[in-house]
């Protein structure tokens, strides 16, 4: 079977519409609930595509009833999504609401990771004040360079595993420019994973590192 026929033999029994996938999904809509299961687990209940981990709810407007899918056939069936005031998207809009609800969640998985991995090292780490720490980064979702040498450092020192992709690193105000321009090339070598590509133009303009 196809992945359209797959997905005509999920949809049409619940829709109002029984013959034809694209009047069918005409039907639907997403409404904004989804979830995050943390591990790729799930399989899309429209398509059975295995390895879901995003989930996002889609609800028939006339019928109620309700499957659980990946964005992706969100997108690829163009199937409509609301703004937060009840309004039917047209396609290109519900196509960004997906794209940024999904975002939303992968960052949000980012920052409870982040935050786990602050936690571990406090409680090896009598002097490490986490909480300073947390409201800092929630606050600006990012560290300065010594800020983020100085974790880098002591989670190496205590061996816990960590992300370098799961910290960002500011470097908008000149203090935080300049801690990077003296910074030791091992030092950066461990910020540049954190760093976004145009902070790594900034490093290779303004240093001599190379990584
Ligand atoms: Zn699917």
């Amino acid at each position: 079977m196809t992945w359209a026929q797959k997905s005509a033999a999920n949809l049409l029994p619940l829709s109002v519409e029984r013959a034809q996938l694209a009047v069918a999904l005409q039907e639907w809509l997403y409404t904004g609930d989804m979830y995050d299961l943390g591990t790729p687990i799930e399989t899309c209940e429209l398509c059975k595509h295995p390895d879901i981990r995003y989930q996002f709810k889609i609800i028939n407007r006339h019928n109620g009833n309700e499957i659980l899918v990946g964005s992706e056939c969100i997108n690829k069936f163009r199937i409509s999504a609301i703004d937060e005031l009840g309004n039917i998207l047209g396609c290109d809009e519900s196509r960004r609401r997906v794209n940024r609800d999904r975002r939303f969640l992968v960052n949000e998985a980012r920052k409870r990771h982040l935050v786990n991995t602050l936690v571990a090292l406090s409680a090896v780490e009598e002097n490490f004040d986490i909480n300073s720490f947390i409201s800092y980064v929630l606050d600006r979702d990012a560290f300065t360079p010594n800020q983020l040498a100085l974790l880098f450092w002591r989670l190496d020192q205590h061996e816990i595993e960590y992300s370098p992709r799961d910290f960002k690193l500011t470097i908008r105000r000149d203090r935080e420019k300049n801690q990077l321009r003296q910074m030791e090339d091992w030092k950066l070598q461990k910020l540049w994973p954190s760093m976004s590509t145009s902070q790594h133009t900034w490093v290779r303009k303004h240093t001599n590192f190379e990584p």
